[in-house]
């Protein structure tokens, strides 16, 4: 009991172990700590890896066009839905995507919860061949494949 007593009164005169908040500086997070994603839409090459990895499917992709040669890439990432494993960015190769430190993530306006951006590109050149055309061209293969091995069975 003694011992306890001592320690209890110790304490009395200590420094408190715990930082003061609110009321202060918000306290630093710890070093590598996984909060609100950052994403730079300027390095973004719109390769969809992040999409991928996103186990939870928290990030959206619109494509809006602009004219006949131009769109509009916006990506838009749902912190309400984020696991914070840090997959997008360890998996961005442009680096677009940051783990940021910043854990004050309070608000009951759900669109605070979110982070996007858009960036413009060129669009796509319109595919050689319509998607009759290639079936077409891949049963006019495969029909060529069947009767190649069907030969080679015969010599044999
Ligand atoms: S992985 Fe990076 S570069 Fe690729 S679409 Fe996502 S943010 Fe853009
Ligand atoms: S940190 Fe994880 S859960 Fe959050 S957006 Fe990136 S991949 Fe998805």
């Amino acid at each position: 009991m003694l011992p306890y007593f001592g320690e209890a009164i110790r304490n009395l005169f200590k420094k408190p172990a715990t930082e003061r908040f609110p009321g202060s500086a918000a306290p630093k997070a710890a070093e590598c700590y996984r909060g609100r994603l950052s994403y730079d839409p300027t390095k973004c090459v719109n390769c969809g890896m992040c999409i991928r990895v996103c186990a939870p499917q928290c990030m959206t992709r619109t494509i809006r066009e602009i004219d006949g040669e131009t769109q509009e890439i916006t990506f838009t990432f749902d912190m309400t839905s984020c696991t914070f494993c840090g997959m997008c960015a360890d998996f961005c190769s442009q680096h677009s995507i940051v783990m940021t430190d910043d854990y004050m993530m309070v608000s009951s306006d759900p669109k605070d919860f979110l982070v996007t951006g858009s960036f413009q590109k060129k669009k796509p050149a319109a595919p050689k061949f319509t998607p009759e055309q290639l079936a077409a061209m891949k049963a006019a293969a495969e029909a060529k494949k069947k009767a190649a091995a069907e030969k080679q069975e015969e010599k044999v």
